[in-house]
C-alpha cells in the first residue's frame, strides 16, 4: 500500500497539470490489483470535481480518419490556448483491423504539444472494467485542469453506449459512401450523434461527401430526438481533417450547442443522469465480481448462463438462482 504522503504528492503533480503525475495517475485507476483500488479511489476523492472540462465523444470506424481529426482539430484548439486531453474507449474485443485508439505515432505533433495529452487505450477485454477506467481517467484529466476531453472510441456499438454515458457531446465521423452504405451505419449510434461530421471533404472526394452529407443531414432529421437542443441540432457537415476545412465550424457548432444546453440546464441535469448511472453500474458490477470472486458460485454463474443460452432455463429464473447464491454468500 502507498504512503498517503505518496497519494498526496501524486495529486498536487496532476492538478500543477504534470502529464508525468497525470499518466501515473491512469495507471493506477487502471490497475486490477485490490490496494491499487484503494490508492485510486483516495486519489479519486482527494481530487475531487471541482474542474469541470467539455467532454466529447469522439467516434468512427477504422479509416474513417480519427486520428487525422484528433490531430488537427487537437492543434486547432491547442493553437487557440484549450488544452486538450485525449482518451480511448476499446475493449479489446471490439479492436479491429489491428488500429490502436489513441496511438500517438498517427497524432505526432498534437503529442508533442505541451498542452496536449494523449493516452491510449488500455488493453482490457471486459467492456465494464474499460468503462470505469474511462470514466476515472476523465475524471483525471478534468483535475489536471485540461479545458477539453476527447473521448474517441471505434464505431461499432456497444463502446459508443459507454462513451455516451460520459461525454458531454456526441461526434459521429463518417466517410463518403454511396446511397446504400447510409444503411450501415447501425441506427443507435446515428440516435446518439449530437454532430455528423462527414470527413475527406477535399480533392476528388469532395463531391461524394457532400451529398453523403445531404443524405445524412436527411436521416438526422427523420431521427431527431432532443427537444430540448435547438432545432438545428443534431446536425451534420462535411469537414477534411487532412486539409483541417470546416474544423472551425465544427468546433463553433460544438460551443453553440454546449453553451445552450449549459443555458437550459440540460448540461448539468444531464451529468446529474450520468453520474446516478455510474453509480448503479459500480454497485451491479461490484456485486457481480463479489460472487465471480467465489469459484464455485463462478461455475454455478457459467453453468446458469450456459442454461439461459441454451434455453433450459429462463433469464429471470437463471439470475433469481445468482441472486440466491449472493444472498447466502
Ligand atoms: P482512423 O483509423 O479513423 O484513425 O483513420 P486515420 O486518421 O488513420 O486515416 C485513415 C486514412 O484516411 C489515412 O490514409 C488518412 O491520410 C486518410 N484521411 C484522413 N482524413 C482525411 C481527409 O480529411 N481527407 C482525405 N483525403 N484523407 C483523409
Amino acid at each position: 500500500m502507498r504512503k498517503v504522503t505518496d497519494i498526496q504528492t501524486l495529486a498536487q503533480g496532476v492538478q500543477s497539470g504534470d502529464r508525468r503525475a497525470l499518466a501515473r495517475a491512469i495507471t493506477l485507476v487502471e490497475s486490477g490489483r485490490a490496494d491499487h483500488r484503494a490508492d485510486a479511489l483516495s486519489l479519486l476523492d482527494t481530487l475531487g470535481t471541482a474542474r469541470s472540462a467539455m467532454r466529447i465523444g469522439l467516434s468512427g470506424t477504422p479509416g474513417v480518419g480519427k486520428s487525422t481529426f484528433i490531430e488537427s482539430f487537437g492543434l486547432m484548439l491547442t493553437a487557440a490556448g484549450k488544452r486538450v486531453a485525449v482518451l480511448a474507449v476499446d475493449p479489446s474485443s471490439a479492436r479491429s483491423g489491428g488500429s490502436i485508439l489513441g496511438d500517438k505515432t498517427r497524432m505526432e505533433h498534437l503529442a508533442r504539444d505541451p498542452n496536449a495529452f494523449i493516452r491510449p487505450s488500455p488493453s482490457q477485454t471486459q467492456l465494464g472494467g474499460v468503462a470505469r477506467r474511462s470514466r476515472e481517467a476523465v475524471a483525471l484529466c478534468e483535475a489536471a485542469g485540461f479545458d477539453i476531453v476527447l473521448i474517441e472510441t471505434v464505431g461499432v456499438g456497444q463502446s459508443e453506449t459507454v462513451v455516451g454515458h460520459m461525454a458531454d457531446l456526441f461526434v459521429l465521423l463518417l466517410a463518403p459512401a454511396g446511397g446504400d452504405e447510409l444503411q450501415g451505419v447501425k441506427r443507435g449510434i446515428m440516435e446518439m450523434a449530437d454532430l455528423i461530421l462527414v470527413n475527406k471533404a477535399d480533392g476528388g472526394l469532395k463531391e461524394q461527401a457532400l451529398r453523403t452529407c445531404a443524405d445524412y443531414a436527411g436521416a438526422l432529421r427523420l431521427l431527431r430526438k432532443r427537444p430540448q437542443d435547438p432545432a438545428e441540432f443534431p446536425k451534420a457537415r462535411p469537414v477534411s481533417a487532412l486539409e483541417t476545412e470546416g474544423l472551425a465550424d465544427a468546433w463553433a457548432d460544438m460551443q453553440s450547442l454546449a453553451a445552450w444546453r449549459r443555458e437550459q440546464g440540460v448540461w448539468e441535469a444531464t451529468r446529474r443522469a450520468q453520474a446516478s448511472y455510474w453509480f448503479a453500474e459500480d454497485v451491479k458490477n461490484g456485486v457481480l465480481d463479489h460472487l465471480q470472486a467465489d469459484p464455485n458460485i463462478a461455475a454455478q454463474i457459467a453453468t446458469a448462463e450456459a442454461a439461459v443460452k441454451a434455453g433450459a432455463l429462463t433469464p429471470s429464473a437463471a439470475a433469481a438462482q445468482v441472486l440466491a447464491m449472493w444472498k447466502g454468500a
